[in-house]
């Protein structure tokens, strides 16, 4: 037997040793005043509910957070694999190719473009200007 001078003794029963303390109020309890139920020892019933109903409450919350972060986490997972797929799909289907084809013919039509307008921009200026010579030309021209 345990040295009842020596570690705890039940809160009801002082001349014997505490094998347990309630999982509610924490005190040490005897293994006669023991309750226990679902792996929870308490020094009476109604700390042993209060045990349970806390844990309860607890568990609920826990595996409500674990389902949150599960489905979240599933998302942004399928997220990435949607994008990925697409990725993939527009890379072996070929259209990754024709399509960065297509961005430099753009690029390269939208560059002649640009060169066209410039051209024709300067022969613009040039003809505008030679009108107005044209014009300097006949104004100062004394016969006409
Ligand atoms: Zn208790
Ligand atoms: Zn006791």
């Amino acid at each position: 037997m345990a040295n009842l001078n020596n570690g705890p003794v039940c809160i009801n029963h002082h001349n014997r040793p505490a094998v347990a303390h309630c999982a509610s109020c924490r005190r040490p309890i005897c293994e006669e005043c023991l309750v226990e139920q679902d792996g929870f020892k308490c020094c009476s019933k109604e700390c042993l509910q209060q045990a349970l109903a806390s844990t309860a409450i607890s568990n609920d919350i826990l595996s409500h957070r674990g389902r949150a972060n599960a489905k979240a986490k599933f998302a942004g997972f399928i997220k990435w694999i949607v994008i990925l797929a697409v990725l993939a799909g527009l890379w072996f289907s070929g259209l990754g190719k024709k399509g960065w084809n297509w961005v430099v013919e753009k690029f390269n039509s939208g560059k002649a473009v640009v060169e066209e307008k410039a051209k024709e921009g300067v022969l613009k200026d040039k003809a505008r200007r030679d009108g107005k010579r044209k014009q300097i030309d006949d104004f100062s021209d004394p016969s006409k």
